[in-house]
């Protein structure tokens, strides 16, 4: 059995950051090993038999990070396209852009004065300090605002209940509100670009999953053990057994499997309190629809979000305004759908997609008879949830498996959603390296 200095499980972008950054640092030896054949875990994409090549969800590049920026130059160079979000919400038969509340001019009078009511009654509350994500809405928000979006759109996209959210994960995530600029742009109409994507870009090629391709590229391929799925981790003897029945010694084990997997799997002295910890992580669910259609787009939006009951999906991207090359050709264009489901909100497969298909005709965005391909891939992790009392639990569980050489990281290995993109989950396997071979500090995955 080989023993390895440093072991990473999954390439997705945080088990590609891992590997980027040793290969940079000129060693020590590693080995990535993947389960599926393929690099970019939930950033890869996939081409149908018809040429229309579509993302596991609705995913932009954007970034917050110099080094990324330099690995995203070196890798994807030019082979990128820049754009100016387009991203809005259907909501009462209106469109409005996105964020909301920075676009009340553009609903219907009664329901910017019942919004603009709920931001004078929040402002106006003696503030106490909400308990949980809803409260935290409806004190942010105010009821208007709360009613027509963020409670719906919310509870649609986490398919949990708010109530069991924590809210400390906003930062940037969630526009806020800034009772001027409000009304600023009420009375003058004014449109925002708010947000950290509100300029994006996206691979010319390949899909979002281009990105990856283009990464791994740039790798030592001995490096990678595709199709290899890890089925346990003996933490008192360092060595992970794979299905196949190969196995490998490690001093260092990088995990960007999710976290709830990752203590199943564990072998050895386990207290019984971390073994069970993985049943406490919350986690949304997700089917992604892909349509390939015939004919010109009918927008030139990017994505638009739906919050009203009545549509089983929460957003729709019209991905072929990412790139002209993730369609087969003119006069065709796609569309990518979500709809999040978890035991809260069951999902019928099929059911979704009829219904998904008719509503996305209602609503003029494509013809049945024009559909020429449809790709479907359900998610059974897409959103971390940042639930009530997840950083003590996560404190917890990592203290027992760093003391054993096991740095679980990324969007599922570290759950934490606020740093769970593509950026983030690279320089988390980045930072993890430079811990471990410099004892640096982490500062994307850094301890609360
Ligand atoms: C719906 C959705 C939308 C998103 N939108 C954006 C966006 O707009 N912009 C953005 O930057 N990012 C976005 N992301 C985040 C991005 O897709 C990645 O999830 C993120 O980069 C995290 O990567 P990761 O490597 O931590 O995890 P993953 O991508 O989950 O990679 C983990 C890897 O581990 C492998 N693995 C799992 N189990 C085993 C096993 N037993 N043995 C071996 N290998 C295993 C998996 O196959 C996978 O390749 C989005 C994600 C989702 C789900």
């Amino acid at each position: 059995m080989t023993r390895l200095p440093v072991v990473i499980l999954g390439a997705g972008l945080t088990g590609l950051g891992a590997a980027y950054r040793l290969a940079e640092r000129g060693g020590p030896e590693c080995a990535v090993y993947e389960q599926h054949g393929y690099v970019g875990g939930h950033a890869a994409s996939f081409r149908t038999p018809e040429g229309f090549t579509f993302d596991e969800g609705g995913h932009v590049l954007f970034s917050h990070y110099p080094y990324f920026d330099r690995v995203v130059e070196r890798t994807l160079g030019p082979r990128r396209l820049t754009h100016r979000r387009e991203s809005w919400i259907w909501i009462g038969g209106h469109w409005v852009r996105y964020p909301y509340q920075e676009h009340l001019f553009q609903l219907p009078p009664a329901l910017a004065y019942e919004c603009l009511c709920g931001l004078l009654e929040a402002s106006a509350d003696g503030r106490r300090r909400p308990a949980n994500f809803r409260e935290w809405i409806e004190a942010s928000f105010g009821r208007g605002i709360a009613r027509q979006f963020m409670l719906p759109y919310n509870e649609k996209v986490w398919a949990h209940p708010l109530e069991a959210m924590d809210y400390g994960w906003i930062g940037e995530r969630v526009a806020t509100i800034d009772l001027r600029q409000v009304l600023r742009r009420l009375i003058f109409r004014e449109e925002s670009q708010w947000g950290p994507n509100n300029v994006f870009s996206y691979p010319l090629e390949g899909g979002f999953g281009g990105l990856a391709s283009a990464i791994a590229a740039a790798l030592d391929p001995a490096r990678f053990h595709l199709r290899r799925i890890a089925a346990r981790v003996d933490v008192d003897r360092r060595i992970v057994a794979f299905r196949d029945g190969h196995e490998v010694g490690y001093e260092h084990l990088v995990s960007t499997l999710p976290l709830p997997l990752l203590l199943r799997l564990l072998d050895g002295r386990v207290p019984a309190s971390v073994r069970d910890a993985g049943g406490r992580f919350l986690r949304n669910r997700l089917l992604a629809i892909g349509l390939g259609v015939r004919g010109e787009c009918p927008s030139s939006r990017h994505w638009v979000y739906f919050p009203e009951p009545q549509y089983p999906f929460n957003r729709v991207t019209f991905l072929s305004n990412y790139s002209p090359l993730v369609v087969p050709g003119a006069g065709t264009y796609s569309l990518l759908v979500e709809i999040a489901f978890s035991p809260h909100r069951p999902l019928d497969r099929r059911a979704a997609i009829e219904d998904t298909v008719a509503r996305l005709e209602d609503l003029g965005l494509l013809r049945r008879d024009r559909i020429v391909s449809l790709w479907a891939k359900g998610m059974s992790y897409a959103y971390p949830i940042p639930f009530l009392g997840r950083d003590a639990l996560l404190r917890e569980v990592h203290g027992f498996l760093e003391a054993r050489g096991i740095y679980s990281r990324g969007r599922f290995g570290g759950w934490r959603y606020e740093v769970g993109n593509s950026d983030h989950s690279f320089m988390q396997g980045v930072e993890v390296v430079d811990r471990i071979l410099a004892g640096r500090a982490e500062e994307t995955y850094a301890a609360r």
